[in-house]
């Protein structure tokens, strides 16, 4: 299978905006396991900015975009730094690709992406995206993770995306607040009343939320992709999805 992973900053770090090391390690040594069972993988990972807010030591996640920019360019480095050591401890090589909307919807700029998230493939390395921060604004920006690990999975024709994240899934209602609240395990259409149920869930480090993982699974379902959300504090779950096992919530039309 082509897998697309994608990991939200509230996986990957504690809430210091420091790295998470347990779980970044966990994910790592199944995500390698996953590759060496012979599936392909490329991993959409968020982060950037929070790692560079822990790392120069600022007191909250900046407002101002030079800011921003310059916590994303220092968060990328120690993202890639800790990837590149753990995936190279299972024999894994690990590739940088910074991308913005321009790669997305410039034909020419997105062949040429396409072609090389290919050849990496091919040459069994294991691609490593997120949005270039440090110079995307307003016009070339994707804005959130989650819509752009959607549109590498549309890109790649991948056969299933999981969006890791600090929630279990999709409820019926806010399960922090609600007893009778239902995981939803199963949707294969994003009708009024799954967007209506998007208010119930929110992250508190990172960009996205469950609007923007609905956004997603509307990438998905139009090109035939699977698309899984489950939470991230629970690495087996990895194995557990592909193991076809009820884990989260899965968006297909099968
Ligand atoms: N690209 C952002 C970062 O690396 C994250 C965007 C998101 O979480 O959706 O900090």
């Amino acid at each position: 299978m082509r897998i697309v992973v994608k990991i939200g900053t509230s996986t990957l770090a504690h809430p210091t905006g420091h790295l998470n090391i347990r779980r970044v390690e966990a994910l790592c040594k199944t995500m390698s396991d996953i590759k060496n069972a012979g599936h392909e993988l490329i991993l959409v990972s968020s982060g950037a900015i929070g790692m560079g807010v822990g790392k120069l030591g600022l007191r909250q996640r900046p407002q101002d975009i030079p800011t921003k920019q310059a916590a994303a360019a220092v968060g990328q480095c120690e993202l890639m730094y800790v990837y590149d050591k753990l995936f190279s401890e299972y024999h894994h090589t690990v590739a940088q690709l910074l991308i913005t909307n321009d790669n997305m919807v410039n034909e020419t700029r997105h062949q040429n992406f396409t072609n090389t998230l290919n050849r990496l493939l091919e040459l069994g390395a294991l691609p490593i995206i997120n949005e270039n921060d440090t110079v995307a604004t307003d016009e070339i920006v994707i804005g959130d993770n989650d819509t752009l690990a959607a549109k590498v999975a549309e890109t790649v024709n991948a056969d299933l995306l999981i969006l890791l994240s600090d929630i279990d899934g999709l409820y019926t209602a806010d399960p922090h607040k609600d007893p009778d609240a239902v995981l939803l395990h199963k949707v294969t259409k994003i009708d009024d009343y799954i967007l209506n149920l998007a208010g119930v869930s929110s992250t508190k480090q990172g960009t996205g939320g469950m609007v923007t993982k609905l956004h997603a699974a509307q990438i998905c379902l139009d090109c035939g992709c699977d698309m899984v959300i489950a939470n991230g504090k629970e690495p087996a779950n990895l194995y557990a999805i592909l193991d076809g096992r009820d884990v989260g919530t899965m968006f297909t039309c099968k």
